[in-house]
């Protein structure tokens, strides 16, 4: 604004008008009222965020006019070669962790999970969708469910997706006994095992219950607990474009978003809005990674266990 002052100045001398006459332009100009409220004027910048990531405003148009001071001289490969350091650091934290919300912020790579399956109705419908767009996704699944669709679970193996345990029933791990906890484990694990001849390390609680005894405990079987960064509410009944906003303007970087695959005639809008969460993050330059892949951590134990 500055900058445009000086310029309009210049211009009005330039042009005979005296400086206090362009002042009193100028602050015409702010004065004038805008033709959106400030409320409606926000809505519509959250709306259009997506769409916006770097708008070019006047602003940073005359900043780009100024002389920039000179930079000091950099050496590009030793910049990028620190910052892979640094990355390679992160990289050893994760691999060290056991209870995950997010893979790195410095990697622009998303995770979809979706938890509660298999069915034969939603399930497919959704493996259907990942595969004509190509697109890796993380399914957390129960054992009841398991035992009875050993055919869904190898659809998503054979998809190259992969599987996670999310318990035998869905109970909540923090309100059980040591015994009981390992029970939900095995069992689950047992039955994947037998469909597709490899055993879960991954888990996610249900309702992503966790304390530090339970944590612990599965930390200490070689399990990886496994959260979420984005959650979609899926299982709400939300509309399609409810669940997409959400990812729009939740997701970030190394991000972990979760979705259903089955548990209801509400998740119609899960199917719906897939394909519109895929379109968005792919034209933002996302790439679909499986959470074993953006966490790196092991997606299954060795088969020697
Ligand atoms: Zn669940």
């Amino acid at each position: 604004m500055r900058l445009f002052l000086i310029l309009l100045c210049f211009f009005m001398v330039l042009t005979g008008c005296d400086v206090e006459e362009a002042q009193t332009y100028a602050q015409k100009q702010r004065e004038m009222p805008s033709d959106k409220d400030p409320k409606k004027s926000v809505q519509a910048e959250k709306a259009n965020q997506p769409k916006q990531e770097n708008p070019i405003t006047p602003e940073s148009n005359e900043q780009k006019k100024e002389p920039q001071p000179e930079e000091p001289l950099k050496k590009p490969e030793q910049v990028s070669a620190s910052a892979r350091e640094q990355e390679q650091i992160e990289v050893e934290k994760l691999k060290q962790q056991t209870l995950f919300y997010k893979g790195l912020s410095t990697q622009k790579r998303v995770a979809l999970t979706f938890d509660d399956g298999p069915d034969r109705y939603y399930t497919l419908q959704i493996l259907d969708i990942l595969k004509k767009e190509k697109v890796p996704a993380t399914f957390f699944v129960v054992g009841n469910l398991s035992k009875i669709y050993p055919d869904v679970l190898r659809r998503i193996d054979q998809e190259g997706h992969v599987i996670g345990n999310h318990s035998w029933n869905h109970p909540q791990f923090t309100k059980l006994s040591q015994s009981g906890i390992n029970s939900q484990l095995s069992r689950t694990n047992a039955v994947i095992k037998e469909a597709i001849g490899k055993e879960p390390r991954l888990f996610r609680p249900p309702y992503g219950a966790m304390n530090t005894r339970v944590e612990k405990q599965i930390g200490s079987q070689g399990y990886k607990i496994i959260q979420w960064s984005v959650d979609t509410r899926d299982w709400s009944g939300r509309s399609s474009k409810q669940i997409v906003n959400t990812v729009i303007n939740q997701v970030e970087p190394g991000g972990i978003i979760l979705q259903h695959s089955a548990g209801g005639e509400k998740l119609r809008t899960t199917v719906e809005a897939l394909p519109q969460i895929i379109s968005y993050l792919k034209k933002n330059g996302y790439e679909f990674v499986t959470v074993d892949e953006l966490l790196y951590v092991p997606a299954y134990f060795e088969t020697s266990r």
